[in-house]
């Protein structure tokens, strides 16, 4: 099938874009490398620069019966310092991409949503019935847009699916995170571990949780690849259905340091600090949804093979080498 997949040249975009040229799907990427490398973009893909507002239509009208939807803004304290960035590059560009499938009429999409959605549960493990709360900016603008497929199912036949994602990590095939301005926890204490910076911040260690730092759950880039791929054969005209991701096992900040001193044999010094705001003290999700109708079954969920895997990117060649000489930016 061809596919179009925005946002490709990104983290979780490149690694699902391999998944789908290697299941033997026609892939087309769209990216305007604001953030995504144009490296990262899978061989075999078609490679298409530009911004989805501008260009969707016309890669469409190509002969696409499906979109992946990645291309998004998703640093949350930038959601919160530049809240209109995130209103126009969020659901801006996904009303113009389901514009242009209604014109195009294409009919299927696979939408990467997010766990911030829920903001502070009430519940743990979080189902996907449950309220959605946002406490930033950017976890409302995905609640949005995933409001808007609902919409869309109902009134324009669109077959959604939206995966709320939990905490994602590691790399499959030389692609890994690389952030401009690094903010998540994993590659943080992977880059004290490099030598790249001195220590870790523990954002808060007075939550209530066993060891007073927050509780995550961490998957696998590759399994949550995979999800997507199952996601495709379960986006059904007129239906919007939600799934969250995550292996059902919450860390803490603290937990994950442990992991990556094992994994990395280096001594990674921590120094508390304030809580950051908007950090719920834990998220972890209830995947029995995408097990049960999707029939997902996540294989690499163990910590230790997410934070080896990894390390592994970060730790060798050339794009790790690149971003690890990246300046340390973020908190
Ligand atoms: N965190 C931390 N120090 C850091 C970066 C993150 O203590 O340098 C904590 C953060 O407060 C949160 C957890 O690690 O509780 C995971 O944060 P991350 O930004 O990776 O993902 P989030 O859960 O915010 O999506």
């Amino acid at each position: 099938m061809k596919v179009l997949v925005t946002g490709g040249a990104g983290y979780v975009g490149s690694v699902v874009a391999a998944q789908l040229v290697a299941a033997g799907h026609e892939v087309v990427v769209l990216d305007d490398l604001s953030t995504g490398h144009r490296d990262a973009v899978p061989p075999g893909c078609t490679f298409v620069e530009g911004d989805v507002r501008d260009r969707a239509a016309e890669v469409l009208a190509d002969g696409v019966a499906a979109v992946l939807h990645f291309a998004a803004k998703s640093i949350v304290p930038e959601s919160v310092a530049h809240p209109e960035l995130y209103w126009g590059g969020n659901v801006g560009v996904s009303l113009a991409l389901l514009e242009a499938m209604r014109s195009t009429g294409v009919r299927r999409i696979v939408f990467s949503s997010t766990a911030a959605v829920y903001g502070e549960p009430e519940r743990v493990p979080i189902r996907e019935d449950a309220p959605v709360r946002p406490t930033n900016p950017y976890g409302a603008t995905k609640a949005a847009i995933d409001a808007a497929l609902t919409e869309h199912a109902r009134m324009h036949g669109i077959g959604a699916v939206s995966l709320r994602y939990f905490n994602v990590a590691g790399a499959q095939d030389g692609r890994g995170e690389r952030h401009a301005t690094e903010t998540h926890l994993v590659p943080l204490v992977l880059q004290v571990a490099l030598g790249g910076r001195e220590s870790v911040s523990l954002f808060g260690t007075d939550y209530p949780t066993p060891d007073g730092t927050c509780v995550r759950d961490y998957i696998h880039v590759a399994d949550l690849a995979e999800a997507h791929l199952l996601a495709l054969d379960h986006c059904v005209p007129g239906r919007h259905r939600i799934y969250n991701l995550g292996n059902g096992a919450g860390f803490s900040v603290r937990q994950v340091v442990e992991v990556c001193r094992a994994v990395t044999g280096h001594p990674i010094p921590v120094v508390p600090a304030d809580r950051r705001p908007g950090d719920p003290a834990a998220l972890v999700a209830s995947g029995e949804r995408a097990r049960a109708e999707l029939g997902w079954r996540p294989r690499r969920s163990e910590l230790a093979t997410i934070i080896a895997d990894a390390w592994a990117f970060h730790s060798g060649g050339p794009r790790a080498e690149a971003a690890a000489a990246r300046p340390a930016g973020g908190r």
